[in-house]
């Protein structure tokens, strides 16, 4: 089936039915991916724009291969597209965005955290002339520890960036076609999905939705996983680590000057020579610490730079799955 754009014979201008694309990246979600698949067609089932369902397999274990076949043989608007491996939650919605259709694009979770009613929301932002409609989560059900670590890294991520990254926004929402396409004009490989989007300007509306427990299947994202993509959201939209380590460098100048003429000073006066072990190793271990954490904050930067120059691909996409049996390329 074609995915180009069709309007409706003789439709006038006004009744004109738009292409909106769901991009679903799916890493072991043989059970959540079905229900996903029923609940958003049965919520949207009324909505005048036509559908379309992208499932992007991001090298799973299980069998999602075999449960987006089974839904593009029942349902001729999906499709799905498989990496060749695991490449992590941000290239399969860079996948996504890179081979979605349509006049709006839909990301959103295959664990039915992000519920299918929401996805009503955002296309109605979107109708009311939002480019970016975002959902932003009213209550997190994740645990307390989990919750305050996101709180923290929001607030920490408001401070450092130089964009204005919106408070508790994940990757689910609707971009216009001209968003889509400013995202995937962008060439960095280091992508953090809701920092870029905030980027890209444009109309941002941010909508308001209840985050649900994750249903099926169990979370992709072990804690270092988290931490990780933390560090990549600030690195990537941050330059202040480095100002900061800087400034580090000055105060820590400043304290060996003051230390240097408080010893020269004392020595000329004759007041006798202080021993000064302990404060020489105390000087001695703070600096040789703040040096570590400077090389460690640079040493960032760097691994970045060397990502961006080698400039390999983000994802490797192996195989289009469509309903007819095999998959095809
Ligand atoms: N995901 C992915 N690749 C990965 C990890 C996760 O495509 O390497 C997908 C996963 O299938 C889900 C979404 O990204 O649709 C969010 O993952 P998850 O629900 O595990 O994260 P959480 O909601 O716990 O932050
Ligand atoms: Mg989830």
């Amino acid at each position: 089936m074609s995915l180009a754009y069709r309007r409706p014979p003789n439709g006038p201008w006004t009744a004109r039915v738009s292409l909106v694309s769901i991009v679903v990246p799916c890493f072991n979600e043989q059970e959540s991916l079905p229900e996903l698949h029923r609940q958003v067609s049965a919520a949207l089932e009324d909505c005048r724009h036509e559908i379309r369902f992208l499932f992007i397999d991001d090298g799973s274990h299980d069998d999602t291969v075999g449960a987006i076949r089974r839904a593009a043989t029942q349902d001729p608007r999906v499709q799905g597209l498989s990496l060749a491996r695991n490449f992590g939650h941000e290239a399969a919605i860079e996948a996504g965005l890179r081979n979605a259709v349509g006049d709006a694009v839909i990301v959103m979770d295959a664990d039915l955290q992000d519920s299918a009613d929401a996805v009503l929301q955002l296309i109605a932002a979107w109708e009311d002339g939002a480019d970016v409609a975002y959902a932003v989560r009213q209550k997190r059900k994740e645990g307390v520890l989990l919750r305050a670590a996101f709180s923290g890294f929001y607030r920490l991520a408001g401070r450092m960036m130089s964009i204005d990254l919106p408070r508790d926004a994940g990757p689910f929402s609707l971009m216009s076609r001209r968003v889509v396409d400013a995202l995937n004009a962008m060439p960095e490989h280091n992508r953090y999905f809701p920092g870029l989007r905030a980027f890209a300007g444009f109309k941002q509306v941010p909508v308001e939705v209840e985050r649900r427990e994750r249903e099926l299947g169990e979370t992709k994202y072990s804690i270092a996983r988290r931490t990780a993509g933390a560090v990549n959201a600030i690195v990537s939209f941050s330059k202040l680590p480095l100002r900061a380590v800087t400034m580090l460098g000055f105060v820590s100048a400043a304290i060996a000057i003051a230390g240097g003429l408080f010893v020269i000073v004392g020595s000329v006066l004759g007041n006798g020579l202080v021993p000064g072990w302990a404060s020489l190793i105390v000087v001695i271990l703070l600096l040789a610490g703040v040096q570590l954490v400077t090389l460690g904050i640079v040493g960032e930067y760097v691994g970045k730079i060397y990502d961006e120059v080698r400039r390999r691909p983000t994802y490797i996409a192996a195989d289009r799955i469509d309903g007819d049996g095999g998959p095809t390329s």
